[in-house]
């Protein structure tokens, strides 16, 4: 067989394929404007009873795209100011009894976990500690912990040092002191996990580390009821903050911020149910009937996982 007859009839068979495509292409457009036509008689039959439904529902739909439309929250307006650490403080503004938190987009604030310093009140000193100190050098990078806005960045010589302070679209505020250097500026636009700052050792700090502060509307709550430092999580999805629990004082340290003793994971990239029983000190049998899975099922990526 020579080339020019192999191509003889791979041409042939080509032209053959593609007119037998636009025919079958025609038929279907024909098909189609066939059941467009019958379609259009069937609506222009029943117009008249349907035309105020229709009316009613277009009206009822343009309201609910209206809704659509309109912003969540005013969560960077309300309060909006980069003077004070409170924004709220004398607002008049009212705090809810209880509010669900979305903690579920998050990022750890710096590299190291290790708290040098707990939330609560400090005898030796008399004040409150409104945050923890996590372990960090001079010129570490600090990340924003959820996605959200800088509302201000400021020196203070007595306390906070060089200090940032960001709204989060979850309704929370986060507080980043003792910094050394700033890469952010007010009204900058950050995502979770951005570096925002350096770590250092200005302001009332007796060595590098990073203050680190979650507020819910002025109320300084405990990083670790949201967070777990120690598996680089958070202990749910949602944090449910409770005026209750701050009860006593604007500052009062809850003693046991109701945890239930439940740890979890979120699952990663590369992470098995043998791997993360490994981690967590833990058997798959045991993960499995703690989750109501089996040893089989597949464990997605972003997905929290029991451990404990
Ligand atoms: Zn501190």
């Amino acid at each position: 067989m020579n080339f020019k007859n192999v191509f003889g009839y791979f041409g042939l068979g080509l032209a053959f394929a593609l007119s037998s495509t636009v025919t079958a292409s025609a038929q279907n457009l024909q098909s189609v404007s066939n059941y467009s036509q019958a379609h259009e008689d069937l609506l222009a039959s029943q117009s008249h009873i349907l035309d105020q439904i229709k009316v009613d529902e277009v009206q009822e739909f343009a309201t609910k795209l209206y809704e659509d439309l309109e912003p969540e929250s005013d969560v960077f307006s309300i309060c909006w100011e980069s003077e004070h650490v409170d924004a709220y403080a004398g607002s008049g503004i009212a705090i809810p009894d209880k509010q669900d938190i979305d903690v579920s987009d998050y990022c750890m604030p710096c590299s190291s976990n290790v708290i040098t310093s707990n939330y609560g009140y400090r005898r030796r000193f008399g004040r409150m500690h409104k945050g923890i100190d996590l372990r960090a050098q001079v010129g570490d990078t600090v990340r924003a912990a959820f996605d959200g806005k800088i509302r201000l960045t400021k020196y203070e010589r007595r306390g906070y040092g060089y200090y940032v302070v960001m709204r989060h679209e979850n309704g929370m505020e986060t507080v980043y002191g003792h910094l050394s250097r700033f890469l952010v500026k007010p009204n900058d636009y950050v995502k979770a996990g951005d570096p925002i700052a350096l770590s250092g050792n200005t302001g009332r700090s007796t060595g590098p580390h990073l203050h680190f502060e979650t507020r819910f509307m002025g109320y300084a709550i405990n990083p670790t009821a949201i967070f777990d430092f120690k598996n680089r999580t958070t202990h749910t999805d949602v944090y449910t903050f409770n005026k209750n629990t701050y009860k006593r004082s604007r500052n009062y340290a809850p003693s046991s911020y109701a945890s239930s003793g439940k740890v979890y994971h979120k699952i990663r990239r590369g992470d098995s149910l043998s791997k993360i029983a490994r981690r967590y000190g833990t058997t798959v049998s045991k993960l499995c009937a703690l989750n109501g899975i089996s040893r089989n099922s597949t464990i997605r990526e972003g997905r929290k996982l029991r451990v404990r």
